[in-house]
């Protein structure tokens, strides 16, 4: 699935997290399923779709290679009967997709081995959010969250590419709180160049609206946001930042295999994390394996190649059959292409970010 060919030296350890389930050939477990809804989305985004490339000829998935919600469900409960707890619905734009309340009903009704509800969330621009936040956690939907780069309007219509108004996700924003979406974490990437002037005041704004604010580093995800190191701003310096003016400590993290490195205001008046995927990467903790809209499997943000299970599960494979697929895949799982990043592996070829969701 990825660029690593490194034998592994040592035995796999017998559990990741004291639970039982799959482990792959670093002794990570399968712990997440992000499912992509769909390729498509509304925004196009500086350093995900950008317009640019993806303008209006630009073909998408047709219809009849997405998978229905009666497919996502049979892959999903597999996926939770080998191990999955926390399934993460994306896209796309996951709220471009129609009736999504339906799937999200059929995913809250799934129980783990041990009869445990999964942990249902979801993550969106919000643009469409104002009338489908209430449907969504009417139909069981946990938690949400939002992408949110700036406070700015004009910085914010710039980089979604669509000149789209920043108050609109606000108000997206303010239903999900209606609706008792809670807690509403908020997920800001920063680029160096787009968005650095907006660290703060969206620290400020997040800690006075009470929502969890996690910032992302400018990823090379996929091949066509011309990704440069210079462009990153690190984990180190957005904290740095911050903590001139909101003194901040570290806190641990609450699980093993959680992204976000954790940070919490002196005062206690609020925390917030940095997901610092370039400057310190965490292969070694990652539980996630990623569903793209097409039925494909992928264990690896920057995988080129995800395994079909859509064929399969169309030529009338039984779940004994889709669920050794699963299990080979993730058994002999190496990718930590994140420890392995270099200039040079930008260049690989990968999955775009809006195929698979992040
Ligand atoms: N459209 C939805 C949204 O934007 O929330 C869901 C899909 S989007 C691909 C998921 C997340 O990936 C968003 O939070 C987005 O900011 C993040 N993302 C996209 N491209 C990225 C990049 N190059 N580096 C870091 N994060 C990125
Ligand atoms: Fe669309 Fe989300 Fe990608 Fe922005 S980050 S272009 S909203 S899929
Ligand atoms: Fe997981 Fe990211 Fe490392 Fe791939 S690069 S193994 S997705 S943490």
């Amino acid at each position: 699935m990825h660029a690593d060919s490194s034998p592994t030296t040592s035995p796999a350890p017998a559990s990741f997290d004291g639970r039982p389930g799959l482990l792959d050939t670093r002794g990570r477990a399968l712990r997440d399923l992000r499912i992509s809804v769909t390729d498509r989305c509304n925004f196009r985004c500086t350093y995900c779709m950008p317009a640019e490339v993806f303008g209006r000829d630009f073909a998408f998935l047709p219809h009849a290679e997405v998978l229905t919600y009666e497919e996502i469900e049979r892959l999903a409960a597999i996926a939770v009967e080998l191990g999955v707890q926390k399934l993460r619905i994306t896209g796309g734009e996951p709220l471009v997709r129609k009736a999504l309340p339906d799937l999200i009903e059929m995913l809250a009704a799934l129980r783990t081995p041990g009869g445990d509800p999964v942990d249902l969330t979801l993550t969106t621009n919000a643009s469409a959010l104002r009338p489908l936040a209430a449907p969504l956690a009417d139909a069981g939907l946990n938690r949400i969250t939002v992408s949110l780069d700036s406070l700015d309007d004009a910085t914010f219509r710039r980089m979604n590419g669509v000149d789209f108004p920043v108050t609109r996700v606000l108000d997206g924003i303010d239903a999900a709180r209606e609706a008792g979406l809670a807690p509403i974490k908020v997920n800001m990437v920063v680029k160096r160049g787009e968005n650095e002037d907006s660290i703060v005041p969206m620290a400020r704004w997040a800690r006075d609206e009470g929502l969890v604010l996690r910032y992302i580093e400018y990823m090379d995800v996929g091949t066509t946001n011309g990704w440069r190191l210079d462009d990153v701003v690190s984990a180190a310096d957005i904290v740095a930042a911050i903590d001139v003016e909101m003194p901040l400590e570290p806190v641990d993290p609450n699980y093993r295999g959680e992204v976000a490195g954790r940070w919490r205001y002196r005062d206690g008046s609020g925390e917030i994390g940095v997901i610092a995927s370039v400057t310190q990467p965490f292969c070694g903790d990652c539980t996630r394996a990623r569903l793209s809209a097409d039925g494909k499997l992928y264990t690896c943000l920057f995988s080129a190649h995800g395994t079909d299970l859509r064929g399969p599960l169309r030529a009338g494979a039984s779940d004994t059959d889709l669920r050794s697929i699963l299990e080979g895949v993730w058994s002999t799982r190496t990718d930590r292409y994140s420890e392995l990043r270099t200039s040079a592996t930008s260049h690989l070829p990968r999955i775009e970010m809006f195929a698979v969701g992040g």
